[in-house]
């Protein structure tokens, strides 16, 4: 099987995006302040939006199943106050719930959650309560940084952040570190600010004692770990001198990273230097990169090509890859998949 374990419902119906636009003309003024049961998206809405890309492109691919969440840059958890975040999650994930429904054998959602800037994390857990238990979500999607490129909340380390924590280990889900759109014109979205808080989270699991905590806890940091593998020596080095024992025990048994590393040396770069057990496939399509890439004559993102044209890894590694460490990672997925008989 081939699991893409990091997919965002980017072509959500055009309804959504116009519903929140109004949401976010709420926020100055109350009286335009739409209820969530004004959005109307049918299930054939949901369907075509699906049928026609994700599941037309995973079919050409030859991917069968995707972890589920919504857009990405659309959290925004940077606009209004919790109230604001807190409709729009469960909006969001409420579709990606529905998804799945429809398409029980190729989606798995995955949770955002109703972060905002300044507000006490342990207030996400009812949604994130909600989305395990009654839409089966087998992960969520953590913030590091709900100000969108301010980087205003203490580090992932934060004893903050520990009621999170808490109920992932409790539901044995892992989180992926994910951040949402820049606000910050320093960095773009993409291309700085998502790259750059990989490598935050990364030196912030280095530089603390998290995982002493939460031995059970686990990070997916996408976007092939951002800068994390190119520099790995810099992070054992600097691991060296703070004392701390050895990456791969300090944090390689909770931190995992994706392939969402669009060209050949990259993904070979990736998987040269981390651990095929921390190495779990993704594509992140219909995402940020969606042209052809012209010395190959293939998408960028059609990041499956590189691992089947792996010379570094061996076909029991590049199962391993393809299934077997995201069945291990997300043991929820692992259960549902088996009641499937797959
Ligand atoms: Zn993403």
């Amino acid at each position: 099987m081939i699991i893409d374990c990091h997919g965002h419902y980017t072509t959500a119906p055009k309804a959504l995006e116009e519903w929140r636009n109004k949401q976010i003309a709420g926020i100055q003024d109350p009286s335009a302040m739409p209820k969530a049961s004004e959005l109307k998206i049918s299930d054939d809405d949901i369907r075509e939006t699906i049928v026609n890309n994700q599941l037309r492109l995973m079919k050409e691919r030859g991917n069968d199943l995707t972890l589920f969440s919504p857009r990405a840059s659309f959290m925004a958890h940077h606009i209004g106050d919790f109230e604001v975040s807190s409709t729009w999650a469960a909006i969001c994930n409420e579709l990606c719930f529905r998804v799945s429904k429809l398409f029980p054998e190729h989606f798995v959602p995955v949770a955002m959650l109703p972060q905002s800037p300044g507000v006490d994390p342990k207030t996400c857990i009812p949604e994130l309560v909600k989305c395990v238990e009654q839409y089966g979500c087998v992960g969520i999607n953590l913030n590091p940084d709900p100000s969108g490129g301010h980087w205003t909340s203490p580090p992932l380390t934060d004893k903050l952040w520990y009621p999170i924590y808490e109920k992932m280990v409790e539901y044995d889900i892992p989180a992926m570190i994910h951040v949402s759109t820049s606000c910050n014109a320093c960095f773009h979205t993409t291309g700085a600010h998502y790259l750059n808080a990989d490598t935050t989270a990364f030196m912030q699991c280095v530089q603390g004692d998290l995982f002493k905590d939460f031995p059970q806890l686990r990070f997916l940091i996408p976007h092939g770990g951002g800068a994390v593998p190119y520099h790995w020596g810099r992070f054992r080095g600097l691991a060296q001198e703070m004392k701390k024992p050895l990456l791969d025990t300090h944090v390689m048994n909770n931190i995992f990273f994706d392939t969402c590393v669009y060209h050949q040396p990259g993904i070979d770069l990736l998987n040269t230097v981390i651990p095929v057990k921390n190495v779990l496939f993704a594509s992140e399509m219909i995402g940020a990169v969606r042209g052809i890439d012209p010395t190959t004559g293939h998408y960028y993102d059609d990041t499956k090509r590189y691992i089947d044209a792996s010379k570094i890894l061996s076909a029991e590694d590049k199962q391993a890859v393809f299934e077997g460490n995201t069945r291990r990672v997300f043991p929820r997925l692992d259960a549902l998949l088996k009641k499937q008989g797959r």
